[in-house]
C-alpha cells in the first residue's frame, strides 16, 4: 500500500483563518481575523507564574489538573455559571477549550455519531468532530437575530444523533443563547436523550446588559452537559493553553483520561499561576473587561457602518459579522482579499463558518485589539466609505 494520510486527515479542512493572516502578514495590514487577544495578561496571573518559576514548579500535574486550580474553577463555576461541581471528580483542566472538547469527543462519541451544530459555527468544532469520526449536521441560524426554531434542531435529528454543541456567546455571530432558547435545547436533548457539549469561552463577553446563562445550568440538563471553558480569552493567555471541562463524574472520569493521554496534563507551571492569580481578581476586573469591549464593539461597528458593510451587531463575544455585498467580488474570499487590498485590514471570509453555500456576503472581524490599533484599522475601513 502507499504512503498516504488518513482518512480522518483528508476531511479536515485547513483554517482559512490562517490562509488570511499570511496574506495580511505579507503586505503589512492589520490583522482583524485572528481571534487572539492583543491586551496584556492581568498582573496577578503573570505573578502567579513568576512565583510558580520560583517555587519550581516543574513536574506533571495530576492528569485533572492541580488541586488549587480545581478548587478555584469549582467556586467560579458555581458563583457564575451556577453548576454545581466536585473539584475531585467533575472537573478536567485541559489544554485550552479546545483540548477539552477534543477529549471531551474521545470520551463520548463513536465514529459514525451524528452531532448537531448551529451555524454560522466555529470551525474547531466541525473539524474536532470530523477528527474523532463524528458527523456534523447543521441548523441554521436565521439572520439578522441569528434564531431558529425548536423543529429545525428537531429535523435534524435521527435515530444516529449523540449531541449538540452549543457555543454562548457564539463565534463568529456574537449571539447570546436566552435562558428560553436553551430551555428549548435542553428538552429536546432530554426528549432525544442526547449530550449537550456547550463552549462558553466568551462567558464574560456579553454586552448591553446580557447575562451569560450556562446551559449545564438548566434543571434538565445538567446531567447531560459537558461546559467547557477556559482563561484564553478572559485573561488574554491564549498562548497558556488552559481550560477545562465541568461535567458528572461518570463522565468526567473517561474526559480525563483521554486528556492524560492526548497531553498528560496542562502546562503545569501556568495552571499555578492562573490558580494564584484569579484568586486576586475581584467582580471588578470583569465588569472592566465586559464596559471595555463594549466599547470596541461599539467603535468596531460605527466604523463598518461608514464604511457601508453593514454589521450585525454582536450580543456577545468579540467579533463581528458585516455584510460586504457591495464589495467586488463571487465569493466572499475575493471580497475579504479586496477589502485587504484596499484598506489593508484583514477579516475571516464568510464561508469558513457554514458548510455548503452560506457567507458569501459576509466578512468576519475581531475586534480584540488594543486602541490604538482598532482605531487604526477603524480609520482604514472609513476610507473604503
Ligand atoms: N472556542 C471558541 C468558540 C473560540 O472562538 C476559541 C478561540 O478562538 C476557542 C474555543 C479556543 O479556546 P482555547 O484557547 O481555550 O483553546
Amino acid at each position: 500500500m502507499p504512503l498516504s494520510l488518513s482518512r480522518q486527515a483528508r476531511v479536515i479542512v485547513q483554517s482559512e483563518i490562517r490562509a488570511m493572516s499570511i496574506a495580511c502578514e505579507k503586505i503589512g495590514g492589520i490583522n482583524l481575523a485572528q481571534g487572539v487577544c492583543d491586551m496584556d495578561a492581568p498582573r496577578p496571573i503573570r505573578q502567579g507564574a513568576q512565583d510558580g518559576i520560583d517555587r519550581g514548579v516543574n513536574s506533571y500535574t495530576r492528569f485533572d489538573g492541580l488541586r488549587e486550580l480545581r478548587r478555584v474553577i469549582a467556586r467560579k463555576v458555581r458563583d457564575y455559571n451556577g453548576l454545581e461541581a466536585h473539584p475531585d471528580t467533575d472537573i478536567i483542566v485541559s489544554a485550552g477549550a479546545t483540548g477539552a472538547f477534543y477529549c471531551a469527543c474521545l470520551a463520548l462519541l463513536d465514529p459514525g455519531d451524528e452531532v448537531v451544530l448551529f451555524e454560522p459555527y466555529y470551525g474547531y468544532h466541525v473539524n474536532t468532530l470530523r477528527a474523532v469520526g463524528a458527523i456534523p449536521t447543521y441548523v441554521r441560524l436565521r439572520a439578522p437575530d441569528w434564531t431558529f426554531t425548536r423543529e429545525d434542531i428537531e429535523r435534524t435529528i435521527t435515530p444516529r444523533t449523540k449531541a449538540i454543541v452549543v457555543n454562548t456567546p457564539a463565534n463568529p455571530s456574537g449571539k447570546v443563547f436566552s435562558a428560553a432558547e436553551l430551555e428549548e435545547i435542553a428538552e429536546v436533548s432530554h426528549r432525544y436523550d442526547l449530550f449537550i457539549f456547550t463552549d462558553e469561552i466568551y462567558e464574560h463577553f456579553v454586552y448591553d446588559g446580557r447575562v451569560h446563562v450556562s446551559p449545564g445550568s438548566l434543571a434538565t440538563a445538567g446531567e447531560r452537559t459537558i461546559t467547557i471553558s477556559g482563561f484564553s480569552k478572559v485573561l488574554s493567555i491564549t498562548g497558556w493553553r488552559i481550560g477545562y471541562s465541568v461535567s458528572r463524574a461518570r463522565w468526567a472520569e473517561m474526559i480525563g483520561y483521554m486528556n492524560d493521554l492526548v497531553y498528560v496534563c496542562a502546562p503545569a507551571l501556568l495552571q499555578y499561576g492562573v490558580a494564584a492569580g484569579l484568586q486576586a481578581l475581584g467582580p471588578d476586573f470583569y465588569s472592566r473587561l465586559r464596559a471595555d469591549y463594549e466599547k470596541k464593539r461599539d467603535r468596531m461597528c460605527q466604523a463598518l457602518y461608514r464604511a457601508g458593510l453593514p454589521p450585525h451587531i454582536p450580543q456577545g463575544a468579540y467579533y463581528v459579522l458585516a455584510d460586504v455585498s457591495r464589495l467586488p467580488g463571487e465569493t466572499s474570499k475575493q471580497r475579504a482579499m479586496y477589502l485587504l487590498s484596499q484598506a489593508r485590514v484583514a477579516g475571516v471570509p464568510g464561508d469558513a463558518f457554514f458548510h455548503g453555500s452560506g457567507g458569501t456576503d459576509l466578512i468576519r472581524f475581531c475586534f480584540a485589539k488594543t486602541d490604538e490599533e482598532l482605531e487604526e484599522a477603524c480609520q482604514r475601513l472609513e476610507r473604503m466609505g
